[in-house]
């Protein structure tokens, strides 16, 4: 069975989004922990849990990934930016647990002149702070375009920063296709050879989550701009085929693509399945 959905607003708590979600055939979602930019988190809602975890058995949600806020920044020069990401990520790890075993994504930072060794360092060093023993989900760093100062860019990137941290059996990592596109692995014409690479210097045992979004850019652009699918280099047919790979079809797909109302992620949602059906 494929899992496939697309970010949500969280704004309507989890049981409203398990409906969304069932709503345009989608089995999965990912949302903001909090407002995207950062800031003090909603209280949750026993009671919308109780009514969320009703509606994952009803509509067959198994996994859910949250998203932490995208300013967050672990490998800040600044004192007071890094604390403010520790106690953000040690808020959101904390609150998780009203959804034990779940996913929580994360962009790893950027080192904004440090260099990357200095921010795999700080990165990993904050990650050992905020995470802790009694935490049940697990913790994903995002493959990131490589814009700017931006650490994950490259996989080892991310597996430097991997084998920093104590905890490292709570730690996995989101493939997203735009910015992995950007940042020079062709998923769309050599897919095989990119998930060999992975396999070689992360595990693929930690590919835990895809966000499905086609790039506006060419390969190796380093930009980050999503497009919808098909719409831009990467293609349906690339997309669908990474949805039926061996290696991934276990995985949830998340959509990240620029669009106006949820329904029209449902077209996509449906689009996909369809151009998926095609290769099985
Ligand atoms: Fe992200
Ligand atoms: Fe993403
Ligand atoms: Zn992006």
């Amino acid at each position: 069975m494929l899992t496939i959905g697309c970010h949500l607003s969280s704004s309507k708590g989890y049981a409203n989004m398990a409906d969304v979600a069932a709503s345009i055939g989608a089995n999965t979602f990912q949302f903001f922990t909090r407002n995207p930019r950062g800031g003090r988190a909603k209280d949750i809602d026993p009671k919308d849990i109780e009514a969320f975890e009703e509606k994952c058995a009803e509509h067959q949600i198994q996994t859910i990934l949250a998203h932490a806020p995208y300013t967050l920044n672990p490998a800040a020069k600044k004192p007071e930016t890094r604390e403010f990401a520790i106690n953000t990520l040690a808020d959101d790890l904390t609150r998780m647990e009203a959804t034990p075993g779940q996913l929580y994504n994360m962009h790893p930072g950027a080192h904004v002149g440090q260099g990357p060794e200095v921010g795999i360092e700080l990165i990993a060093d904050a990650i050992n702070q905020a995470l802790k023993p009694e935490h049940t989900t697990t913790v994903l760093l995002e493959t990131m375009a490589g814009k700017g100062t931006e650490i994950g860019r490259s996989f080892q990137e991310l597996a430097d920063i991997i084998s920093r941290v104590e905890l490292s059996d709570k730690m996995g990592v989101c493939l997203d296709t735009c910015h992995v596109w950007d940042g020079g692995y062709d998923v769309a014409n050599g897919l095989d050879q990119v998930l060999d690479e992975f396999d070689q210097v992360i595990g693929l045992d930690r590919l835990r989550a895809i966000h499905i979004n086609d790039s506006k850019n060419p390969l190796g652009a380093h930009k980050d701009r999503h497009e919808v699918i098909g719409g831009g280099h990467i293609g349906l047919d690339a997309i669908a085929a990474m949805t039926a790979h061996p290696a991934l079809h276990h995985l949830p797909f998340f959509l990240e693509t620029p669009h106006e109302d949820v329904a029209e992620y449902g077209e996509e949602i449906a689009a996909i399945k369809a151009a998926r059906e095609e290769l099985l």
